[in-house]
């Protein structure tokens, strides 16, 4: 008789809890995500134990990778000024100014913070945006002179 007891209050017990857990994780906020999907995870040790699908390497061939930026309101590409609402949203499409080529890659989205006026990180060159910074070739470029475009640092 105690014993059946204990069963119903088991049985009962047992959806509350999991509601509960239910519940939490949804009303969290994403603590990080993942710059080449936009994944978002809780914490960085979740995000970066498990594979991502749009890993540069190809479909999960490595984890995902943090993304370093603060949470924002617009996120910009690196590569052409692109913005989109979400890291997710930014890096599902194929960016015309890949550093491999047209379309060769997704656009990558910016991880500085906003400025009034960004800087090359390899030649010092200054603009008021992003989108202006990236659209002429670099001189002092790591692949050569003029062989890709400027890059904003953080
Ligand atoms: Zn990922
Ligand atoms: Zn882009
Ligand atoms: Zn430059």
């Amino acid at each position: 008789m105690k014993q059946k007891l204990m069963k119903q209050i088991l049985i009962l017990c047992v959806p509350v809890v999991a509601c509960c857990a239910a519940l939490s994780s949804m009303g969290a906020p994403a603590g990080v995500r993942c710059k080449y999907c936009g994944a978002e995870a809780r914490d960085a040790r979740t995000l970066l134990s498990s594979p991502c699908p749009k890993h540069p390497s190809g479909f999960a061939k490595g984890k995902h990778a943090l993304f370093e930026g603060e949470a924002r309101e617009v996120y910009t590409c690196v590569y052409c000024g692109q913005t989109a609402k979400s890291v997710r949203a930014l890096v599902s499409s194929p960016c015309p100014k890949h550093p491999d080529g047209f379309a060769k890659g997704k656009h990558s989205a910016y991880e500085g913070t906003d400025k009034s006026s960004y800087t090359c990180k390899y030649c010092g060159q200054t603009a008021t945006s992003i989108r202006a910074l990236v659209t002429s070739p670099c001189p002092k470029h790591p692949n050569g002179f003029a062989k890709g475009r400027h890059s904003p640092a953080r």
